[in-house]
């Protein structure tokens, strides 16, 4: 708990990246310090209590001295947040969470990265870190929209040197259909990767259908797979257990032993 910290530190840019989608970075160096890829923070959207939760973000790049999440306007909250300004503070209380576990292992093993929509927040910290720290590092990002125009980050991944595909619902980029079928593409053909499956590891974040089917993917061909998992919480910390989701071993908080699991933990 000693790790955590809580206060208002100052916004430093809020801006339209997308239809609904924002970007928010926040000068924070007493927390960016403490961060890793994965974990969250818990935003107060206005200074007063009412909304009276807190709301959970991913990082979704750890700076130097600041990190930035991206969000997309939902409800009250998030409508909320796309009207701070530069120069506004926020209530924060992080980093919070697991994050995801980086292991020698890891580095060693080349990466896909999988999102669907706003679940690409989290992904760019992590290919970040894994290039970061592993430069020979193949990563392969498959970024699953519903049409072009939700495209997030595509230029973003590609400066740091990591390969990018996008499944659109409608077929206005790349592959038409859900990003699994183009996973699926992926791993049958085998040509972007050009690794076999037991050296690969799979990232992935977004909604729980696409998870699931990940998780069968994977676990089918053997290969390991984890995600950062997105429950409605409300203490962010442990304490209410108000996000709990069945494991095979028992029940867990996404807030505190999440929100990264290794997916063949999870029953569906
Ligand atoms: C660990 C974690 C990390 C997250 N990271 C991001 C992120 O990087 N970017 C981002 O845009 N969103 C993220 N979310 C989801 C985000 O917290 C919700 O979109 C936000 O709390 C909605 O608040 P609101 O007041 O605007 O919406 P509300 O008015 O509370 O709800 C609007 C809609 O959003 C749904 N919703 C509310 N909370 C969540 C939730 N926690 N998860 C999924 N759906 C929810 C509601 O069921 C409802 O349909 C994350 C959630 C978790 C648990």
């Amino acid at each position: 708990m000693s790790k955590i910290t809580q206060g208002k530190f100052k916004i430093l840019s809020n801006k339209r990246v997308g239809p609904d989608c924002f970007k928010m970075a926040i000068g924070a160096p007493a927390i960016v310090r403490k961060a890793a890829p994965g974990q969250f923070v818990h935003l107060r959207c206005l200074n007063s209590t009412e909304p009276l939760l807190r709301r959970p973000f991913s990082l979704h790049r750890i700076n130097r001295n600041n990190f930035e999440i991206l969000y997309r306007a939902v409800g009250r909250g998030t409508n909320l947040l796309a009207k701070k300004r530069k120069g506004d503070k926020i209530d924060v209380l992080g980093p919070l969470g697991n994050g995801f576990q980086l292991s020698a292992f890891s580095y060693q093993l080349s990466a896909i990265l999988v999102a669907g929509g706003i679940g690409v927040a989290p992904l760019l910290a992590l290919a970040e870190k894994l290039i970061k720290a592993q430069r020979k590092k193949d990563i392969l990002v498959l970024l699953g929209v519903k049409n072009k125009k939700q495209i997030l980050c595509e230029r973003d991944f590609k400066r740091l040197g990591a390969r990018v595909q996008i499944a659109s619902d409608d077929g206005t980029r790349g592959y038409k259909g859900l990003v699994t079928g183009l996973l699926r593409k992926v791993l049958r053909t085998n040509e972007p990767t050009n690794q076999r499956t037991n050296e690969l590891t799979i990232y992935a974040c977004g909604p729980k259908p696409m998870l699931k089917e990940i998780a069968q993917i994977s676990f089918r061909l053997g290969m390991a797979a984890y995600a950062s998992l997105e429950e409605n919480m409300a203490c962010g910390v442990g304490a209410c257990l108000g996000c709990a989701i069945k494991t095979r071993e028992s029940y867990k908080r996404v807030c505190k032993d999440g929100p990264v699991f290794n997916l063949k933990e999870i029953r569906w």
